[in-house]
């Protein structure tokens, strides 16, 4: 393997990286894929997706990305358990080390993906997808009349505060200070929302419950003064913060201060040529959001191997899903109407 080089070698397995495997692979590029740390993704952590179309009856999450990863295996993806344990951007071909095994690329899509901040508590482990999330755009749906706890005094924290009492009797923010971190407007929103409360200088020292009844409460520790309480509550929403997984890129590829990669305006271009970034969000919501990107980073990458200078000129639609050309020919047939 150290010999071999691929076309294109895509870091991390979430819906952005299957989906770029995808595409690639029925770019006949025959792609390998590192599925990395967390096999699957963050909607491996999540219990029921029921907004991505297609799933009628809605899938749950480690299912939805099984499908995504045999539909992707069924046409030549090459899957490699492990992770990227350093990479080395500056050469060509790219040399990426994948727990001591040196594999060469000729293109590399990075759809690494970012890690939600967690509380690192036991019961907080055990008790995720059972009443416990980090996205309530996934999530909050399933309590419905219900009581939730939201940790955090962010941006993230207060709007999914807002948006869980569309479903929620009470949000319930629990932050570890006195004093918000969210932008005004933001927290003038979750202050003016009735169905909004605050517990402030507390953080969560156990989350009560069990994976087949759910959560039922939590112990909060006031960090001033020493003591706990206990609080009733159903779910428990963690949203202190995302951390992207792109330590390993450091002073390779520019990046913001929290370590998103940078990429050229309206593409999936790093700064260097054959380098893609294939993922923007870390929650659910990447379905939505990072599939075009990763579609994207495939037709920047097929360029970037050389594979679209090998076919006749028009060609570049041959892979494309029929739903998809569908669409295009819908839309020149009326632009030709216009003209
Ligand atoms: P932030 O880093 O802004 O906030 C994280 C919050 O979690 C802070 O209040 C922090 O507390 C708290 N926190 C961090 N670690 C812990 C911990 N271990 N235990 C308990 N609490 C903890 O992250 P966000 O995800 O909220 O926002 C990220 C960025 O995205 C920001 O720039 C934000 O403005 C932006 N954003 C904007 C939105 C909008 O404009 N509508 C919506 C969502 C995000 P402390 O304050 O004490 O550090």
């Amino acid at each position: 393997m150290a010999d071999e080089i691929n076309k294109v070698v895509i870091l991390g397995s979430g819906p952005a990286g299957l989906t770029a495997a995808l595409y690639t692979a029925r770019a006949n590029l025959s792609p390998r894929l590192i599925e990395g740390n967390e096999p699957g993704g963050q909607l491996t952590i999540t219990t029921e997706v029921e907004n991505y179309p297609g799933f009628e009856h809605g899938i749950q999450g480690p299912e939805m990305m099984d499908v995504f990863r045999r539909q992707a295996t069924r046409f030549g993806t090459r899957f490699m358990t492990g992770a990227v344990t350093e990479a080395r951007l500056g050469k060509r071909p790219f040399e990426l080390m994948v727990d001591g095994k040196m594999v060469k690329a000729e293109a590399v899509i990075i759809s690494t993906g970012a890690s939600a901040k967690l509380l690192g508590i036991e019961s907080e482990k055990r008790l995720m997808g059972y009443g416990v999330s980090a996205c309530a755009t996934c999530d909050g749906a399933f309590f419905k009349d219900k009581e939730a706890i939201v940790v955090g005094g962010g941006d993230t924290a207060l709007e999914e505060a807002n948006f869980l009492t569309r479903f929620v009797t009470k949000a319930t923010i629990v932050h570890r200070r006195d004093a918000l971190r969210a932008s005004k407007i933001v927290q003038d929103r979750a202050r003016r929302n009735p169905k909004i409360a605050f517990i402030w200088d507390s953080a969560i020292d156990e989350i009560f419950g069990d994976p087949k009844n759910g959560v039922s409460g939590v112990r909060l520790k006031n960090l001033k003064t020493g003591a706990t309480t206990d609080h009733k509550t159903d779910a428990v929403f963690v949203a202190i913060g995302h951390q992207p997984n792109t330590a390993l890129f450091k002073g390779q590829l520019a990046m913001d201060e929290v370590g998103y990669l940078k990429v050229k305006a309206g593409s999936t271009y790093t700064n260097i040529e054959g380098v893609f970034a294939a993922a923007t969000s870390p929650t659910a919501c990447i379905v939505r959001r990072s599939q075009p990107r990763a579609r994207d980073a495939w037709r920047r990458s097929t360029r970037s191997a050389g594979w679209k200078r090998k076919k006749p000129a028009g060609d570049d639609f041959a892979h494309m899903p029929n739903f998809i050309l569908r669409g295009l020919k819908v839309r020149a047939a009326r632009a030709h109407r216009r003209a």
